[in-house]
């Protein structure tokens, strides 16, 4: 993109997320499928161009949501897509026709499941999600033989599934609860054994999970941070770096924009809305074409930095809804329409997810899936 195109746009590398895929398959092995989660706009990069990209190279897709399934059948995705959040009773028929699976947890969500199965005339395939200790989604164990009863006795439906899904996995230096919560899976899965009941998926795994613990693998693993070339923490890459696993995850994400303007500011005239930062000295500042409506958080203001020519420079004052400014007094040459890296590389100086989450006070999942979808996203 960059000239030509839109000013603010997010560039996403094929190569680093076929890197990534091959390396989750690759943990997992042979007897262990590994799923794709591309739920909230492939966690911001991008739904449909991630999920035609690592298509070839995994075996499952998980979104959140009807429409996010129905946007991957419409894109030509023919993997099996589950749906790992809520699907309301009213949209249950939308998702059985283009054989979404649903995560159900409750009695009522199967009887909304048979109904709507019948009216579609298709089988439904449902996974139900065990609550082992999230306070989430979830049956507790002594609904599930219920539950089962309900699902095997519907004509139309399918148990086909049985999930959970870890609490406190990503602190990898306490690993008790998440013991825990693998031991209530397991008493889920001899429960409904117990009744006759054999759900073909078994799956509790995460990105955090499918890295450092292979008991929780099951036969499938469903990854979704670590697909995008980033930790889920900083306790899980030291965790696998303890166990002598050699991950080299790649960063599949560039967010870029374009400079508006290039003006000289006298030492001590207020930049920006509130007049909350003065130029700290005669300089330059650059006006960008990104705001907070793009997903450039407000909170960025003042403490931001982005990369320019090669170098850093820092936000001054707030960041506006469709603009921002940059000091760049000891950047020589800076103009009009030259690129500015807000989130990547450019050769040795980058901006990362973990540093623009570090200002934010947050994790680098929030700081990907919280730019703005009506951006465009280029696969490079
Ligand atoms: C989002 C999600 C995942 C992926 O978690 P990561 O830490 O991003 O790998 C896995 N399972 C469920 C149920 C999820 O909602």
């Amino acid at each position: 993109m960059g000239k030509g195109g839109p000013k603010t746009w997010v560039e996403i590398s094929k190569n680093a997320l076929v890197s990534n895929a091959k390396i989750f398959k690759r943990r997992a092995g042979a007897s262990v499928a590994v799923m794709a989660v591309v739920k909230s706009n492939a966690y911001g990069h991008g739904l449909v161009e991630v999920a035609k990209t690592v298509q070839p190279h995994l075996d499952w897709f998980g979104v959140d949501n009807v429409d996010e399934g129905l946007a991957l059948r419409k894109a030509g995705i023919k993997k099996p897509i589950l749906i790992l959040g809520f699907t309301p009773s009213w949209r249950m028929q939308d998702a059985i026709r283009a054989g979404l699976r649903m995560t159900v947890s409750t009695r009522e969500q199967v009887h909304a499941a048979k109904s709507a199965a019948k009216k579609a005339a298709k089988r439904g395939y449902l996974h139900v999600k065990a609550e082992t200790g999230t306070t989430r989604q979830g049956a507790e164990l002594r609904e599930l033989p219920d539950i089962a009863e309900m699902i095997k006795s519907a004509k139309h439906l399918v148990l086909e599934g049985l999930s959970t899904h870890y609490a406190n996995i990503e602190d990898a230096t306490d690993h008790d609860y998440a013991a825990g919560q693998l031991e209530t899976y397991q008493n889920a899965l001899e429960i409904l054994e117990a009744h006759g009941f054999h759900p073909d998926v078994k799956h509790t795994a995460c990105t955090a999970a499918a890295v450092l613990y292979p008991d929780t693998h099951f036969n499938l693993v469903r990854v979704g941070i670590g697909l995008y070339g980033l930790w889920p923490s900083l306790e899980t890459r030291l965790g696998a770096q303890a166990k002598g696993l050699e991950i080299e995850l790649q960063p599949a994400l560039a967010w870029k924009t374009t400079i508006a303007q290039v003006k000289d500011v006298k030492r001590g005239t207020p930049v920006s809305y509130g007049l909350t930062e003065k130029m700290p000295r005669t300089g330059k500042v650059a006006v960008l074409g990104v705001g907070y409506w793009d997903g450039y958080d407000r909170g960025l203001s003042s403490v931001g930095e982005v990369v320019v020519r090669g170098r850093k420079a820092k936000v001054l004052g707030r960041v506006c809804m469709n603009m921002c400014m940059i000091d760049v007094t000891d950047i020589p040459d800076v103009r009009a329409e030259d690129e500015v890296i807000l989130l990547g590389e450019d050769g040795r100086v980058a901006v990362t997810a973990d540093d623009l989450a570090h200002h934010l006070d947050t994790i680098n999942y929030e700081i990907v899936t919280r730019i703005n979808p009506l951006l465009p996203r280029k696969l490079v």
